[in-house]
């Protein structure tokens, strides 16, 4: 009916509907209000696929651009307070590809346009190129658009539903996205691609720069799909993990905590104990450990595996070939695929002085063998306060030294808190708000200078400890002459397929990020392989849906999700259950009472959002949450769930039981409670 009005009216007085349309769009698309899609198929519905493209064509591209202008000119602070996320992308995207990313949104939007032409106003952009970009990017999904309009109103009884025409508009509708991206792909493809020879014939499929833990699962699981693949590295099989990073740091973290053990023998009912040991026997240890650990990572290992392991450093040469330099030789492989697994380094930021002094590292650390009687952490996250926590139980005076208000700042603040107090207890000294200034030499005495709320404090050492964070190997190996980016974040820049800039390369692990942890490297990894290798048929996006990590202090601290501070961050409504440990039967037992099991769910749900776990194993224990986040399972089915008694585990349970009774259904109960009143007469 209204239909047929329109038609009618247009049909009398076609150019002033076809104007107050044609103003109408504009309003809508100009004031980033909703509706536009709608209003394209209302046009192709009235004005037919011809003029109904024009009107919506010019009249999208003209309200855009003057949204794009009111942006620039009077929104500014508005819209950077609105869409602070996408900004960012949009405007590092116009940074790199100028128009032509523009151009690929307006063909695949997705981000909403509205956005993008609010954000696209606080670039450098030129409005005139905005116009016209914008046009031509969104002819195509316009036509398809009006195209689905025109075949709508050509429905004159229930049966016109399932006309072809119809049918083949709405198809076109739904993949037309698809077809677009497939484009752009190519396109973007044959782009970074032109400058380079492809070779006729390939030597291997994969090869794999960098033996840690993301290059080695990368290999493996190359080799199990039979592939031809190479894996080189040009330092030690095995990477961080094995040889300065998990395995050292676990191994030294469990001697000193023996020690703390030892001392707190009374505890236990046995008699002061004061352990005697040589730091160099402990170090030595650690040595071993990583020893005996070192044939699970070797070359011989993977050999047998399948995996054509190679001693050198690689340089990525063009998209296909890779340069390896041993000692001996230098030879180019040829190969279908790169996985680029580089791994981090610890940063050791220019502060004067560091040049005076031999600063240690992560990387360092694990050639003393003198205990030093004054270390100084500099640095208040996980590796720094592992560290620093197991030196000073190995006798070290410890201070740390946090710029930030408190140590371990990605965790909720108690949670920070009660690592501190321990710290406290065990005599570490922590500075937080200290912000480390310069290091001077007077004489034989090293101080680090830290300014703190403008004052100067000096703080004297012996060695210095840097743990300020690590960075990602990029530079060196060929990603600069292939121009392949980097993200602020300065990691390799990868999409959700782990993909470069050259979608043959992929990278995964730390050189990639966004996380540093040994098992998201390894679970990236499978993802960059299965691309690299199967990519043509199928690829998989990786998946940071349940990521759990832990520091490995005492307590110790780990999480999976979302704590209070992301949540509110991210503007997710929560509600927290939290059962302490000092309530746990075994905990009490094991004298370790002291921690706490903190869950965060959907509010009147028992959905899980996140958990963090302080204490005794927290990092074995919050593995049933990590499975309950990945499989969908609530808090009533970990409370249906038999723990065995008495374990630590229990505590998960008990704070899904604290969860249960705070929602227990009161209206339930008080009918229960009469009727219970009536059996008793
Ligand atoms: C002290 C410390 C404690 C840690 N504790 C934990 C923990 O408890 N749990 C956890 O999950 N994570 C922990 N981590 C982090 C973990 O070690 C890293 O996330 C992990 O090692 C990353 O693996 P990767 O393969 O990405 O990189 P890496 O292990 O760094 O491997 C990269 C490899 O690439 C090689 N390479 C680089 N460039 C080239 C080239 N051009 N040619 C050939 N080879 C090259 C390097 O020599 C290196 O061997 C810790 C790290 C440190 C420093």
């Amino acid at each position: 009916m209204q239909q047929a009005a329109l038609e009618t009216w247009y049909q009398r007085r076609p150019w002033q509907v076809a104007l107050g349309f044609f103003a109408g769009y504009i309003a809508i698309t100009g004031l980033s209000l909703p509706g536009a899609a709608l209003l394209t198929l209302v046009a192709g519905a009235i004005f037919g696929l011809l003029w109904g493209t024009l009107i919506v064509s010019f009249a999208s591209s003209i309200g855009a651009t003057l949204a794009f202008l009111a942006s620039r000119f009077v929104l500014r602070d508005w819209v950077r307070s609105r869409f602070p996320a996408q900004l960012g992308v949009i405007d590092e995207g116009v940074k790199r590809e100028g128009g032509y990313y523009l151009f690929t949104l307006r063909l695949i939007p997705v981000v909403p346009f509205f956005i993008i032409n609010l954000a696209m106003g606080l670039t450098a952009m030129r409005p005139r190129s905005f116009y016209w970009v914008s046009q031509l990017g969104m002819l195509a999904g316009t036509l398809v658009y009006v195209n689905a309009g025109r075949q709508l109103a050509r429905i004159e009884s229930p049966a016109g539903i399932l006309s072809p025409g119809l049918i083949g508009a709405f198809l076109l509708l739904g993949i037309f996205p698809l077809l677009a991206k497939k484009a752009v792909d190519t396109v973007k493809a044959r782009r970074v691609y032109a400058r380079w020879k492809r070779p006729a014939r390939f030597d291997r499929n994969l090869v794999v720069i960098g033996a840690g833990s993301a290059g080695l699962v990368a290999a493996y699981i190359a080799a199990a799909v039979r592939a031809k693949v190479t894996l080189i590295e040009k330092h030690r099989m095995g990477g961080d993990c094995l040889n300065t990073g998990c395995v050292p740091s676990k191994a030294l973290i469990k001697s000193a905590r023996l020690v703390s053990l030892m001392r707190r023998g009374e505890e236990f009912g046995l008699k002061k104990a004061n352990p005697e040991f040589d730091f160099a026997a402990v170090m030595e240890r650690v040595q071993r450990v990583v020893r005996t650990v070192e044939p699970h990572d070797s070359a011989a290992r993977y050999t047998q595996l399948g995996v054509e392991c190679l001693q050198g450093e690689a340089r990525i040469t063009s998209p296909w070939s890779v340069e390896i330099k041993s000692r001996e030789a230098k030879k180019i492989l040829t190969t279908r695929s790169i996985v680029i697994a580089a791994g981090a380094r610890p940063l050791v930021p220019p502060i004067p002085g560091f040049d005076k002094i031999e600063v240690l590292t992560s990387d360092t650390v694990w050639g003393l063998r003198k205990l030093p009687p004054r270390l100084l952490v500099l640095g208040g996250g996980p590796i720094g306060a592992e560290l620093a926590q197991a030196f000073a139980r190995l006798g070290a005076k410890v201070t740390q030294v946090e710029m930030l208000g408190r140590i371990l700042p990605r965790e909720d603040e108690e949670v920070s808190e009660m690592v501190r107090e321990r710290f406290a207890r065990e005599g570490i000294e922590v500075l937080v708000g200290h912000r480390a200034r310069e290091v001077r030499l007077e004489g034989a005495r090293k101080l680090l200078i830290a300014e703190r709320g403008g004052d100067e404090v000096a703080i004297e050492f012996d060695e210095l400890l840097c743990a300020l964070g690590r960075v990602a190997n990029t530079a060196g190996y060929g990603l600069e002459e292939l121009g392949i980016p980097v993200t602020r974040a300065r990691t390799v820049e990868t999409n959700e397929y782990l993909q470069t800039l050259y979608p043959n390369i992929y990278a995964c692990g730390d050189v990639a990020g966004p996380y540093q942890f040994t098992h998201t490297a390894s679970h990236q990894a499978w993802y960059a392989a299965v691309n690299a290798l199967f990519g043509k048929f199928r690829k998989f996006r990786a998946d940071y849906s349940v990521i759990p990590w832990a520091t490995f202090t005492d307590p110790e601290v780990a999480r999976v999700g979302l704590n209070e501070l992301e949540a509110r961050e991210r503007n997710i409504a929560y509600e927290v259950t939290r059962y302490g440990l000092d309530e746990l039967d075994r905990a009490i037992a094991d004298e370790e009472a002291y921690g706490m099991v903190k869950v965060l769910t959907v509010p009147g749900k028992d959905r899980i959002l996140g958990a963090t776990l302080v204490g005794e194993h927290a990092a074995d224990l919050i593995v049933e949450y990590i499975a309950a986040m990945k499989h969908g399972i609530g808090l009533n089915k970990i409370l249906g769930t038999i723990h065995i008694y008495p374990t630590l585990a229990e505590a998960n349970k008990y704070a899904a039981g604290v969860w249960k009774r705070a929602h227990a259904p009161q209206g339930v109960l008080r009918q229960v409670e009469r009727f219970h009143a009536w059996m008793r007469g």
